[in-house]
């Protein structure tokens, strides 16, 4: 895979777009909103539309109360948005049109394994951690049938997965450089009584549909954009340019938790104005002394965000 075909999200480019995309399923908190700033920072230095949507597929952990208030919050902050916010759960028949052309190539198989077959068929000795293992991938019909009535009986459905001819994939990232990753059979749509879409799939047809091209986000999720690269890919996509930005780290070193104390911005806003929230922001990417979006957005400067995790204090 050639990445210099791929936009470099640290250029100017008019005609793309970023976006910030939360999951709505608890308030926004440090970490979160340092994340939307930095997206938000990204595109408009680089003369791009930015764009807020709504990742609501998971119905389970997913709630309008919530995306109301992360949507508040943002405003309060200052960010501004191109545009309404989306919502996934408008898009579904999109994610449907998708999953229909990777079927009709060959691209799809059902999965009927559930969470507990998946692990322990990874503590096989040659398994690799976290990669789904394969089981399903190459039943034969009739067996395939069997399991298929099986969860039907119960009232469920089998999941749906990629069926990977690639074990690897490149994409570009501003901040990683030239990033490889494992690709493996991932899970398109989610089985059981409740067939959510899956976050790869959703997430590669939006930003392809919104024409966005500069891909800000926390560092936990470098390793899905392989995946999701692929997936634009086969599916005849532009994959957008990457820069995957380093966490908010609680005081004991892991990523920052509502736990660790007040870090939503609610309950910062309780105690000091909001203007101290952002230069609280600021300071976080490496601009001291400066209490408004729109100064920070004159001295931001991508090489002075630290590389490694920030630690919330
Ligand atoms: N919705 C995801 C989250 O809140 C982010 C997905 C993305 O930026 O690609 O963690």
């Amino acid at each position: 895979m050639d990445t210099t075909t791929q936009p470099s999200p640290l250029e100017h480019n008019e005609r793309g777009a970023g976006r910030y995309a939360p999951s709505p399923s608890g308030d926004l908190h440090f970490g979160n909103l340092r994340t939307a700033v930095l997206a938000w920072l990204f595109a408009r230095r680089t003369g791009r539309r930015f764009y807020l949507r709504v990742e609501d597929i998971d119905t389970q952990r997913s709630s309008v109360e919530s995306a109301r208030r992360q949507i508040e919050d943002l405003a309060a902050l200052g960010l501004d948005f191109d545009g309404e916010p989306t919502y996934q759960s408008d898009n579904t028949s999109a994610y449907e049109a998708a999953l229909r052309a990777l079927t009709d190539r060959g691209h799809v198989f059902e999965c009927y394994c559930s969470r507990k077959d998946i692990q322990e068929a990874a503590r096989a000795p040659h398994a690799i951690p976290g990669r789904y293992p394969g089981t399903c991938r190459d039943l034969p019909d009739g067996e395939r049938e069997r399991r298929r009535r099986e969860l039907m009986a119960q009232g469920r459905v089998p999941a749906l997965r990629l069926r990977a001819e690639a074990r690897r994939w490149r994409v570009r990232d501003g901040f990683l450089g030239d990033y490889s990753g494992e690709v493996d059979d991932f899970i398109l749509r989610r089985g059981g009584q409740q067939p959510d879409w899956a976050y790869n799939l959703a997430v590669v047809v939006d930003d392809a549909a919104a024409g966005i091209d500069q891909v800000v986000r926390g560092d936990d999720l470098a390793s899905s954009a392989p995946r999701q690269a692929y997936l634009a890919h086969l599916l005849g996509l532009p994959a957008p340019g990457y820069v995957h930005v380093p966490l908010v780290l609680g005081p004991e070193g892991r990523r920052l938790a509502k736990r660790d104390g007040a870090v939503t911005l609610r309950q910062m806003r309780a105690d000091a104005p909001v203007a101290q929230v952002v230069s609280r922001l600021a300071a976080s990417v490496g601009v001291e002394g400066c209490d408004s979006l729109a100064g920070l957005l004159e001295e931001f400067e991508p090489g002075a965000v630290p590389r490694e995790g920030w630690v919330w204090k």
